[in-house]
């Protein structure tokens, strides 16, 4: 096998040959400042970096080096999302599933867990949970399950998941999260309006990915790495990449998704929408003792800085397996997302709404980062970032490069920042805690300032006024 990033075939596009003599590269060369200060400089100019180029920075042991690299993220981030990061719950179906991965509980053999699908009647309850809580943006996760969970399912969940307002809520964004599928289901994905078509690779490794999925249709490497062909065929231009973290060798893990990150680019012209860097959590009828490549949490945040310089138009994502202590270190170094206040039960949200105890024997994993969603838009606030509900870019048409190009144009001090502060307010006003309200308000106050076009501010200002009026929904 040739590696070729423009061809469709898997082991042509993510080429383990080509990964082996990326990371031999990188051994030759860790000791080559001169090198790796060439590779800094050219992140710097947010020219993104090569796949060899990342594996070199994520092979350099040196101190100062590492903490250029992470200055360096941390300023291409402020470049080009600003101090905003965009909130989001998942929501989980069902967890049927015909697979046997053998990380995730929801494997076909486990018969501890307790196995759920939501119907439309509690999907509706579900949302109306969420909505409770301020979030406007969903992940949708479900298990692989053609009788129990077929596309019909999920297209009439999304219907019904938008269909729902209750007092001011609305779920704007619905990113899904399910198996490999067909390019006619990802045409009826893309038709019935979803943001990010989000997949995880779990493995770039073939060998490994192929023990890992030991039954069912995930087993088939080739038709989960050509997944996100299929869903561009399909019309899906907003795509979501991640490796789940302690399953196999991080090296390789990171060279393998950068490649496919630039296959993407090669062949369709525009990139992953986002990269999510989730790690293996302990889990019904996991035990993580089992899987020795765990990550460090040096290594970890070494992975997020390096992504965030090797893609810097790319929103990278961080979910609530992280800890609070965690998600701090790495929000600095180029995240652009998190979720929050998350159940991975199936009816979770509605449970905890009534007060009962969630349901944790149909989990998926266990989280943490269990606090409100109040406690964590306080937390950002008070560290300076923007918690931002925005939804707009897709629903204004601006996905793949359309939002590519408005990042890279600079844009985004213009459109985002303040669609954030607008989404924001919307959230202080009707989900807010008293104290929230007060350090949200204040940094609205100091944020409106830094709007560089003098017609936007203005305009900002006004339907601010609107907004604690009442009204809803603005966007630019
Ligand atoms: N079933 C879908 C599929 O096959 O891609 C995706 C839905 S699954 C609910 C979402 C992701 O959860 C998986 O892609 C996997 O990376 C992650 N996951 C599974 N088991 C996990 C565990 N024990 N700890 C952390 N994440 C896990």
């Amino acid at each position: 096998m040739n590696y070729d990033p423009k061809s469709s075939k898997a082991e042509e596009f993510i080429n383990h040959e080509e990964i082996l003599e990326s990371l031999e590269y990188a051994k030759q060369n860790k000791y080559n400042k001169e090198l790796i200060e060439v590779i800094l400089d050219k992140a710097n100019m947010a020219k993104g970096l090569t796949h060899r180029e990342a594996a070199l920075l994520l092979e350099c042991e040196d101190e100062k080096l590492i903490q250029k690299m992470f200055k360096l993220a941390e300023d291409l981030k402020k470049r080009f999302y600003g101090n905003r990061i965009v909130m989001f719950a998942p929501l989980y179906l069902s967890n049927y599933c015909i697979n046997g991965c053998v990380y995730c509980p929801y494997h076909l053999k486990n018969k501890d867990i307790a196995r759920k699908k939501l119907t439309q009647e509690e999907i509706k309850k579900e949302v109306i949970a969420l909505q409770d809580l301020g979030h406007k943006r969903l992940a949708l996760e479900a298990g692989e399950d053609p009788i129990n969970n077929p596309i019909e399912y999920i297209l009439e969940s999304i219907k019904t998941i938008y269909s729902i307002k209750h007092k001011n809520g609305a779920i704007r964004r619905v990113n899904v999260n399910i198996a490999a599928t067909t390019v006619d289901n990802y045409q009826k994905l893309k038709e019935a309006g979803i943001g990010t078509y989000i997949l995880f690779q779990e493995t770039y490794n073939k060998v490994a990915y192929e023990k890992l999925h030991p039954t069912g249709p995930k087993h088939d490497y080739a038709y989960h790495t050509e997944a996100m062909d299929r869903a561009m065929e399909g019309g899906i231009d907003d795509v979501g990449l991640g490796v789940l973290y302690g399953l196999s060798t991080y090296k390789y893990e990171l060279v393998g998704i950068l490649m496919h990150a630039e296959h993407l680019e090669a062949k369709y012209g525009v990139g992953p929408h986002t990269i999510s860097v989730p790690r293996l959590r302990p889990a019904n009828d996991i035990d993580v003792s089992d899987f020795p490549e765990a990550l460090s949490d040096d290594i970890f945040q070494k992975i997020v800085a390096i992504i965030r310089l090797a893609v810097p138009y790319t929103g990278m994502i961080v979910s609530t397996r992280e800890s609070q202590k965690t998600r701090e270190k790495v929000l600095h170094l180029g995240i652009s997302q998190i979720s929050g206040a998350s159940s991975t039960s199936v009816g979770g949200y509605d449970d905890r709404a009534k007060g009962l105890k969630e349901e944790i024997t149909s989990a998926q994993f266990d989280v943490d980062d269990d606090r409100t969603l109040d406690e964590i838009v306080n937390w950002l606030l008070e560290m300076d970032y923007i918690p931002s509900f925005c939804t707009a870019c897709y629903r204004e048409g601006r996905t793949g490069d359309r939002f590519m190009s408005l990042c890279k144009n600079g844009q985004i001090a213009n459109c985002c920042q303040p669609n954030a502060l607008m989404t924001l307010k919307e959230y202080l006003e009707d989900y807010a805690s008293n104290n929230t309200k007060e350090i949200g308000e204040n940094l609205i106050l100091n944020e409106i300032k830094k709007i560089p076009k003098d017609k936007v501010r203005e305009i900002v200002e006004d339907r601010l006024v609107k907004i604690a009026d009442g009204e809803r929904d603005f966007r630019f």
